[in-house]
């Protein structure tokens, strides 16, 4: 007998209502950018989704103008009140259009529409929420009363979460008080491009948030503008040492969100079934492009075996192909560059004498695909170990002691994230005090908060999103009185503390 298959549950397009040109966003306007345009395509078809155009310097230049015309003339002048009314605004025009929002990120970015349906934008609605009820209590923020905004915010974000992505960076730098230029990456401009819609309707004044889309060199010359306060940037190491040797000695604030290589722990007395739920969700989450996925497993060693064969069991079930069918579970890689980034690291794995196993699963013919990988009997120096490879493939390696758990956990250049599974609360606390990781799950895995702060320790960067650290990111304590402002006040108080004791005196007589 024959399991039941599973019917086609295609989530419809009819309702995405896409232009076949999209312009660059600035002042609050579409207009066509000065470079040669370029085409973002469907990930899972190779097809042609949107002409987009690509900002030269001098639209970068005009982007820039516009965030700070907009900063002086009306953003910085209103109420933190009145912002959060926006920021709500933008939160709930979210929630209205979640549907197409998801549709266009499967279709763009090629994640299945059950992860960017339940998870990503509610998320990004999520962020905006909450910064909103942040708008009018930066006096709470930790810095002091009156925080100031740092002044034009420039943002340049990857493709593995492009509408999340931006609600990180948008969301506390518009509730701060800043305004913002962002760069959404290029294989993934379309739902920046429709939240610019949203910016729209939202009635933002003009040039509070503006994006320009591009290459590379586009996020270069924006991050390098003179003009611009602070930058904010998630991507890849090699980038982020770009920019942070680029920004040194200038007066510019920078976050950097990088890479990872986040070691996810199973000990012998974890739940093996949640654990395992655990895993695949670490690693097999949106197609492993994920800057915090769990790729390195450390399982205890006396229970390795049955870890890894009830893994196999499970990753049989798991349902590769179209991002828009609503029953699968891993999508297609991004990009055929990412694509081929992650066959390379695999084959490395291969002659460094890891043992590689995936589930028999059809991929479809088109598009960029690769089957959840899984290996075996990877040694610690290995570079499936140490390198990020960014998509579904998960290295095993195991310990004895939770000493050699930490110890294996921490060498790592990176520092993002771990998980750490166990029954006992005392043993996953003294473990995660000594892990060098941002962000450290308890059997559980990539769940996220806006009100949770996320960053990195070592290589993958400093600075944190999320929660009131990220937004102290985007604020200064308010400017220092001079001298003179310091000396009037007091002054002030001895006058009326001298027309006090005189009034009190001729009381006094009466
Ligand atoms: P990437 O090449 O660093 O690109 C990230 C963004 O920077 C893109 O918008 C890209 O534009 C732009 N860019 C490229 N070169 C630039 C330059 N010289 N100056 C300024 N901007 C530049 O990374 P990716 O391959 O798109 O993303 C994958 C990496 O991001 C992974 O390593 C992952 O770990 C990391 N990541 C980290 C986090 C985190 O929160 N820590 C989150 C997500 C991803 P183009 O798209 O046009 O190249
Ligand atoms: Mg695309």
């Amino acid at each position: 007998m024959s399991f039941l298959e599973y019917a086609p549950a295609p989530e419809s397009t009819a309702l995405l209502n896409l232009q076949s040109e999209y312009g660059l966003f600035i002042n609050g306007e579409f207009t066509a950018g000065s470079d040669p345009t370029f085409s973002t395509i469907s990930p899972a078809t190779e097809k042609h989704i949107a002409t987009i155009a690509s900002a030269s310097t001098g639209d970068v230049d005009a982007a820039v103008a516009a965030a700070r015309a907009a900063y002086d003339s009306t953003w910085s002048r209103l109420s933190g009140r009145d912002r959060g009314k926006y920021l709500f605004r933008i939160a709930r025009l979210v929630q209205e259009r979640a549907r197409e929002l998801a549709v266009a990120e499967s279709l763009d970015n090629g994640k299945p529409i059950k992860e960017s349906r339940d998870v990503d934008v509610p998320l990004v609605a999520a962020w905006f929420f909450y910064y909103a009820g942040w708008a009018d209590k930066l006096d709470h923020a930790g810095l002091g009363a009156n925080p100031r905004a740092l002044g034009v915010a420039a943002q340049v974000i990857p493709w593995n979460f492009p509408l999340l992505m931006l609600a990180w960076k948008i969301a506390p730098a518009l509730a701060a008080g800043n305004t913002v230029v962002l760069k959404p990456a290029e294989t993934t401009p379309l739902t920046a491009l429709l939240f610019a819609e949203i910016v729209q309707q939202a009635g933002l004044p003009a040039g509070v948030v503006n994006i320009i889309t591009g290459a590379g060199a586009t996020g270069r010359a924006l991050v390098n503008h003179p003009d611009v306060n602070k930058v904010a940037f998630t991507g890849s190491t090699s980038v982020g040492r770009e920019i942070a040797r680029s920004l040194a000695g200038t007066p510019k604030k920078l976050t950097l969100e990088l890479g990872g290589k986040g070691a996810n722990i199973v000990f012998d007395d974890a739940p093996i079934d949640q654990a395992v739920e655990g895993i695949v969700r670490g690693i097999f989450f949106n197609q492993g492009h994920v800057c915090c996925a769990g790729s390195r497993l450390l399982v205890q060693e006396n229970i390795h075996d049955e870890v890894v064969e009830r893994l196999k069991v499970r990753m049989a079930t798991l349902r590769v192909g179209d991002p828009l069918d609503k029953n699968t579970d891993v999508g297609a890689i991004n990009s055929a560059e990412q694509l081929q980034r992650i066959r390379e690291l695999s084959d490395i794995g291969d002659a460094e004498g890891a043992e590689r196993w995936s589930p028999a699963c059809e991929l479809p013919s088109d598009g960029f695909w690769f089957a959840p990988t899984i290996f075996t009997n990877v040694a610690t120096s290995s570079r499936i170990a140490r390198d990020e490879i960014f998509g579904p493939v998960l290295s095993i390696l195991t310990f004895r002691t939770p000493a050699e758990a930490i110890a294996k956990a921490n060498n790592t250049p990176y520092g993002l994230s771990a998980g750490i599974w166990s029954d006992k609360g005392s043993k996953i606390l003294a473990v995660a005090d000594k892990l060098r990781a941002g962000v450290i799950w308890a059997n559980t895995f990539n769940q996220f908060d806006p009100a949770s702060p996320f960053g990195g320790y070592k290589e993958s960067g400093y600075g944190r999103e999320g929660g009131k650290q990220g937004l102290t990111a985007y604020l200064a304590p308010a400017a220092k009185a001079t001298a003179a402002a310091r000396i009037a006040p007091a002054v002030k108080a001895v006058s009326a503390a001298k027309a006090k004791s005189a009034s009190a005196a001729k009381g006094g007589k009466k």
